[in-house]
């Protein structure tokens, strides 16, 4: 792989002013740790926020700054007070975080701040585009910038995108509620990989794409019109080691080495022994669910009284956001919430919770997690957690106890930690008092398997499988293009074709000169594909025939007057042009009032499902059910149907959204043979798009052209994207 680029809302560097000169300090968080083994690996650079707003900055400073970036292989994206405001804070955190994480009364739907947001995101986009390179990656992240992957596709298309969300995906049920749900989804469509913290995030953004854009999933690829599209789960992991050995370090101090808090727990705990101390450390968010573990802490000590003054919580809260109504608004509650258990529980010598609003250096982070007996997590929503991690890989000892939200991301990885609901206080309180009273052997245990996993799936390895996923996605994408019609495959085809005395030509209806509609009706033929039919049938070398699964009627009365052979319900009637309909070969449908009822039945059951009558065949089609419902739905009749044939001579085919019973032995394979009979051909095309034209890529001639419409398995010898692709296609045939 070449290089790999990373865009994030920020820079991994601080700066700051200092004489006239701009200096730089590296950032510590997790994402600042994992990727910058990426991009300097790779040699990429990193695209992001300085920090400073240019409206601050004066005379050359935006220079100074950009040559200081540079030499770290950063690209700072300047941006003015009011992109800030209104991207960042704005669209950000005030829409998207929010609705991401389920507080919907707190969302936000200001067109202003959307137009920013599109705005701010461009410019990301911009500064990307001047570095990308032929065959380079780029790694974006986070919901600041969802609409940079398909701004960067769109103008470069042959360089790879990764996207990756930090926070969570919602369900279906909620993102819908976004105006801008499909802008935001087709931003990030524009990645060739997209990672998720967890598969319930990833299978909430599949659903969605389902829903909103129809797109075609199987298994973890999203079958696009142009690409094939990866999704993963990927937990995002934390410098294991690092935890673990300041930890051990912090254990070995010299006395003179210990810090101010440090100093202060060990005196603590040396006038103290039996007391007990539980952490905890977020920012001050709503998402975190600090309330609810206030309350749930108080009820534990109203239940169990012996600990009231042998229990303390330490609750660092980082403050956040501050300047947003909502977050205000959590701060009031949570000094109200502190003072008041503080003011029933405390005594001269007793402060059941100590509060600290502020951030701490990293040194006071490990002194914290190494005192602490347990650590109560307990985000109402939260993407991942890192706080959790970062607790279990500073236990040296391989003592201590996680209380955990299932609502965490983390939890899926940490089936040993007590997994609570978030609001459910009196069961909170009662996991504190397991906790606390937990054999430390079992403590050991189960932090030992903890430990262990966290170490192996640290930020490095995190990044890294990424990064493999993404050269698989590309090597899978390079698979499906190989048999694409280049415009160099093109060219050859075309000479053929101009060299050529008589020519089959065989083109499918649906999905391959026309897109599907909800409606099949509605799906009939417009000015574009009857010039491009009546253009190939004016060549008098051309024998043009539409082949396709639908009934004499609608393809008669569509192409009506034009000169050409159709060949309908998938091969049982033939008309050659100016001829009458004939039947290739002797079938009943006298079978049909056996299936019908169980049709009926699935209709039933599937709103949106509806039963077409074909004289052959009976065809049940879900495309405007509800998605997974109808293809739930699909496999059930699939499987009643299949017992109910069996006396029958009747196939079971499954088309795009459509489940067609019909007469055995006739496929579109058997009636173009049929059709050509004993004449010379010598030029044969055929395209199509489902896998009922595969029996025509296979049975015909090896010198056939056979093209598949869509990037996915096929016999045919080439593919093609799209519909408008094959119209394309045609028209150069035909120039
Ligand atoms: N953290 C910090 N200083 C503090 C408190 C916390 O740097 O005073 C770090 C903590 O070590 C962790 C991060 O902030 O790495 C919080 O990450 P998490 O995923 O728990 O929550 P987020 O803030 O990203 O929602």
């Amino acid at each position: 792989m070449k290089r790999i680029h990373i865009i994030s809302n920020r820079l991994p560097f601080n700066v700051e002013k200092k004489e006239e000169k701009f200096i730089l300090t590296p950032s510590v968080g997790g994402l600042a740790t994992g990727m910058k083994s990426i991009y300097k690996n790779y040699k990429g650079y990193w695209i992001g926020w300085p920090g400073i707003a240019k409206d601050k900055l004066i005379d050359n400073d935006q220079e100074k700054i950009n040559k200081a970036f540079l030499k770290e292989k950063c690209v700072p994206v300047h941006l003015s007070e009011d992109e800030i405001q209104n991207y960042y804070e704005g669209f950000s955190n005030k829409t998207i975080w929010p609705l991401f994480h389920y507080f919907n009364e707190f969302v936000e739907y200001e067109q202003e701040i959307w137009e920013a947001y599109v705005e701010v995101n461009r410019k990301f986009a911009d500064s990307a585009l001047k570095v990308l390179e032929k065959g380079d990656s780029i790694w974006v992240h986070d919901y600041q910038l969802l609409l940079v992957p398909r701004m960067i596709k769109e103008k470069r298309p042959d360089v790879t995108i990764g996207f990756f969300l930090h926070i969570p995906f919602p369900s279906f049920e909620v993102f819908r509620i976004l105006p801008w749900r499909n802008e935001i989804i087709k931003g990030m469509l524009g990645a060739d990989l997209l990672g998720f913290h967890t598969y319930d995030y990833e299978r909430h953004f599949f659903s969605t794409v389902r829903r909103l854009l129809g797109l075609e999933i199987n298994f973890n690829r999203i079958h696009a019109e142009d690409r094939i599209i990866m999704a993963d789960a990927f937990p995002m992991g934390i410098d294991y080691d690092k935890f673990m050995d300041a930890s051990t370090e912090t254990r070995h101090r010299l006395m003179q080495e210990k810090s101010e808090l440090q100093l202060e727990l060990e005196r603590y705990f040396l006038i103290s022994p039996h007391r007990k101390l539980i952490l905890s450390i977020d920012r001050l968010d709503y998402t975190k669910g600090i309330p609810n573990r206030l309350k749930a802490f108080s009820i534990f000590l109203d239940k169990y009284p012996e600990y009231q003054g042998n229990v303390s919580l330490i609750m660092l809260a980082v403050p956040s956001r501050g300047n947003v109504e909502q977050y205000k608004k959590l701060k009031e509650q949570v000094d109200g919430l502190v003072g008041y258990i503080n003011g029933k529980f405390g005594k001269v010598n007793y402060t059941p919770i100590w509060y600290f609003y502020r951030s701490l250096p990293f040194e006071n982070l490990i002194e914290l997690y190494n005192a602490s007996d347990v650590a109560l997590i307990t985000p109402v929503r939260d993407g991942m957690n890192l706080v959790a991690k970062e607790y279990v890989a500073s236990r040296v000892n391989k003592t201590g106890v996680i209380i955990l939200s299932e609502m965490a991301g983390v939890s899926k990885e940490m089936g040993e930690a007590i997994i609570i609901n978030p609001n459910n206080f009196n069961e909170i309180a009662e996991s504190i008092h397991t906790a606390l009273k937990m054999p430390v052997d079992e403590q050991r245990e189960r932090m030992a398997i903890m430990q262990k996993r966290l170490k192996r799936y640290n930020v490095f390895k995190w990044a890294s499988e990424f990064v493999k996923s993404l050269e698989k996605v590309q090597d899978i994408q390079l698979q499906f293009n190989t048999k694409k019609v280049s415009p160099s495959i093109q060219k050859l085809i075309i000479e053929e074709y101009t060299n050529t005395k008589k020519r089959a030509i065989f083109l499918d209806y649906d999905g391959t000169l026309s897109s599907f509609k909800p409606n099949p009706q509605d799906a009939f033929p417009d000015e574009e594909v009857l010039n491009i039919v009546k253009k190939l049938t004016e060549d008098q070398k051309n024998e043009v025939t539409i082949i396709s699964g639908r009934d004499r009627d609608t393809l008669e009365k569509w192409f009506e007057g034009y000169d050409i052979n159709l060949i309908v319900e998938h091969g049982v009637w033939t008309r050659e042009k100016g001829g009458d309909w004939k039947m290739l070969q002797q079938i009943n449908a006298d079978w049909k009032e056996d299936i019908r009822p169980s049709l009926e039945n699935f209709v039933d059951l599937t709103p949106g499902a509806f039963i077409e009558e074909k004289n052959y065949s009976l065809v049940w089609h879900y495309r405007k059910a509800e998605p997974e419902q109808g293809v739930l739905r699909a496999n059930e009749l699939k499987d009643e149907l299949t017992s109910l044939i069996a006396n029958h001579n009747l196939e079971i085919m499954e088309g795009n959204k459509v489940i067609e019973v019909k007469s055995g032995g006739i496929n579109k394979g058997a009636a173009a043979l049929r059709f050509m009979g004993e004449s010379d051909f010598d030029f044969i095309l055929a395209i199509g798009d489902d896998w009922t034209d595969e029996y025509m890529f296979r049975e015909l001639p090896q010198k056939a052209i056979t093209i598949k419409v869509g990037m996915v398995n096929t016999s045919a010898k080439y593919k093609v994207e799209s519909v408008t692709a094959v119209r394309e296609f045609l028209k150069q045939l035909t120039l």
